[in-house]
């Protein structure tokens, strides 16, 4: 009896393997199809698109008066707003940097 088990047990095992082979199958499909899905990625360039500056941010419209949220650059005149960097305005067109008053620290 315990040769007849020996003798499943193999057979059994044997056709373990030959349940794996089928899974290889359908990676040959996919090596096929990556050709094709490169094809529209060479002539596609990923290109962010650009959002603008947003000017109308930089103003609060009060009723019939408009304030500026930000100050203008000094050098390049009204028109061109200073970016806020926290502890200081600085201007996008010719660089000038204007540090905020530091106010006393209590
Ligand atoms: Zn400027």
């Amino acid at each position: 009896m315990s040769k007849k088990e020996k003798a499943e047990n193999p057979a059994k095992e044997t056709k373990e393997p030959k349940e794996e082979k089928p899974i290889e199958a359908p990676e040959a499909p996919t090596e096929a199809e990556a050709p094709v899905a490169k094809k529209p990625a060479k002539g596609k360039i990923k290109r962010k698109k650009r959002i603008g500056k947003k000017i109308y941010t930089l103003y609060k419209i009060d009723g019939e008066t408009i304030t500026r949220v930000r100050p203008f650059c000094e050098r390049c005149g009204p028109g061109y707003f200073m970016a806020d960097h926290g502890n200081r305005f600085a201007c996008g067109h010719c660089g000038f940097t204007r540090y905020k008053v530091a106010e006393p620290a209590e």
